[in-house]
């Protein structure tokens, strides 16, 4: 399916390089901040994620050990502001929990395996493929409602495929390279930000001509 690659050329070609995944918190080591902002992220806009990484490195939680050490309530408090915190802490503390089964950072995110961090309770698969695409540099591609939203407008998805259907759409007609999955997801992520919203502005979208909603809204 070329449209794929000519879908990615045309973002690329408007937005640029992306420079993800976003850290600068100072958690320990970078990659740590990739994991624990792929679990914050989960239903929540990216600036209440900013505001519990803030609560996190305020409070010098900055490595899984710190994870782990620090009573649940005060980790729920720390990461309120992404909602769902009590979920989300105990699954801060489950993926600490199984890094350091690994020994290191380092050492997880040579050897997990993608089922293994399914296991962990509350990982679904756009975490873990976060995780491994953005963490470990490994060639999974993410798919998220952004996807699923601009790629069936554009007509390239009829809206009730899996995940795991979009995703070995991506893979199988893209060249298995993890920095361009990492760019074309963030592209993505940009495309539905600014310009297909709920809500689309078609106008002077870079995939209008080849878009049968940005065709059909004139
Ligand atoms: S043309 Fe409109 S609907 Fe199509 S991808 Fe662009 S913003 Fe989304």
């Amino acid at each position: 399916m070329a449209e794929l690659a000519e879908t990615y050329q045309k973002l690329y070609s408007r937005y640029g390089p992306q420079s993800w995944w976003p850290t600068s918190y100072g958690l320990r080591p970078w990659q740590w901040e990739v994991c624990v902002g792929a679990v914050l992220t989960q239903n929540t806009g990216w600036r209440n994620v900013e505001r519990a990484l803030a609560n996190l490195a305020g409070a010098r939680c900055l490595t899984a050990v710190d994870v782990l050490k620090i009573p649940a309530s005060g980790l729920q408090a720390l990461v309120r502001p992404a909602g769902y915190f009590r979920q989300k802490a105990q699954r801060l503390k489950s993926l600490a929990e199984l890094v350091l089964a690994f020994g290191s950072v380092g050492s997880f995110l040579r050897h997990v395996t993608r089922e293994r961090l399914l296991a962990v309770h509350g990982i679904g698969p756009e975490t873990a493929d976060c995780i491994l695409l953005y963490a470990a540099g490994r060639p999974e591609f993410v798919v998220d409602a952004y996807t699923r939203r601009a790629f069936s407008r554009l007509g390239l998805l009829t809206g009730n495929e899996s995940y795991g259907q979009i995703r070995q759409m991506f893979e199988a007609e893209l060249p298995r390279d993890a920095r361009l999955f990492n760019e074309y997801h963030a592209l993505i992520v940009r495309l539905g930000k600014e310009l297909c919203r709920k809500l689309p502005n078609c106008i002077g979208c870079p995939l209008r001509n080849s878009c049968m909603y940005g065709r059909e809204v004139g």
